[in-house]
């Protein structure tokens, strides 16, 4: 309120420098960050997919991690956002990428069934790279992960112009490599389902909260799956934190899900405990 009887000019020198801070705050975030690529600073969690009618784990997310020296362990939303401002998300992106390769190659394998897959998340700009396709491939028989083993997700809208991300999803999915449509749900994701042949279509946990709910609630979970399926894709659900939601999902025909109710992302050490397991029922 006392803001507001501010003269206007001092108003305005107050806001430039309350911005010229936050950009001095994100440059020395983002010069640590360079620093911290190629360092045991950015690691690695991940989150079990389970296959919602058996609870076996059929693979798991990788989630990067950023743990600061001073700032404690950061999400990706405090610090890829500055990443992509300074140039540096290719990079990380490739770093992510090898990790979990080099990760999932050493995995056990199930018993009976094919081996679990490991899913990296990959930005639109990242898939936008003339050499994507080849450091994607290249990541694969470095780390002597089967290209099978590996699901690219796409986590962000495609835009009008989608032809290039598309040409470059192809010659993946030739390569042997499967991708995920990520957040599936928002407004022009529609259009990147028409756009994009994928192997996983994600549900936004937008649409599984309330799954278990009323019809008119539950009506756009279901909408995805059968577009999903229509498309030829298999379904992913996120964010399942209860047994109903994943009783329900099951119910509606969704293949996967994840979630806090089967498990958070788990360190390097912890996932091998969970696939050697192989099952889990929340
Ligand atoms: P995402 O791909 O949708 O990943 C799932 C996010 O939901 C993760 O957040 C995970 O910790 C969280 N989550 C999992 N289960 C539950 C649940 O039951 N309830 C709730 N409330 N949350 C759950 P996280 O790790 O903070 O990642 C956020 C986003 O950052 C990811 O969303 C993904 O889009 C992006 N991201 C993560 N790692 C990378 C990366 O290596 N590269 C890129 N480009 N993006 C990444
Ligand atoms: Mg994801």
């Amino acid at each position: 309120m006392r803001v507001g009887r501010r003269p206007a000019a001092q108003i305005r020198s107050g806001e430039h420098m309350a911005g010229r801070t936050v950009r001095r705050e994100e440059d020395d975030l983002a010069q640590e960050l360079e620093h911290a690529l190629g360092s045991d600073e950015i690691r690695l969690e991940y989150q079990p997919v389970v296959r919602l009618g058996s609870g076996q784990v059929a693979g798991a997310e990788a989630l990067v991690r950023w743990r600061h020296p001073r700032r404690g362990m950061l999400n990706p939303s405090d610090f890829l956002p500055v990443a992509k401002r300074s140039g540096i998300l290719d990079r990380l992106g490739q770093m992510v990428l090898e990790q979990a390769c080099r990760t999932a190659a050493g995995w056990p394998r199930p018993s009976s069934r094919t081996s679990y897959f490991v899913s990296v998340n990959f930005s639109v700009d990242q898939l936008e790279a003339d050499s994507a396709v080849e450091s994607i491939v290249a990541a694969t028989s470095a780390t002597g992960l089967a290209p099978e083993q590996l699901v690219l997700e796409v986590t962000s809208n495609v835009g009008p112009d989608g032809a290039r991300v598309a040409q470059t999803v192809s010659a993946l999915r030739e390569a042997g490599i499967r991708v995920a449509l990520d957040d599936f749900g928002s407004a022009t994701s529609l259009r990147d389902l028409k756009q994009l042949g994928v192997d996983f279509v994600k549900l936004d946990r937008e649409f599984v909260v309330d799954v278990d709910g009323p019809p008119a609630d539950s009506a756009f979970a279901l909408a995805v799956l059968r577009l999903a399926e229509a498309r030829g894709a298999e379904a992913v659900a996120k964010g399942i934190e209860s047994r109903e939601q994943a009783w329900r999902l099951a119910e509606l025909g969704c293949r996967y899900g994840q979630g806090f109710f089967f498990s958070k992302p788990l360190g390097a050490t912890g996932i091998i405990a969970i696939l050697r397991q192989g099952t889990l029922r929340g």
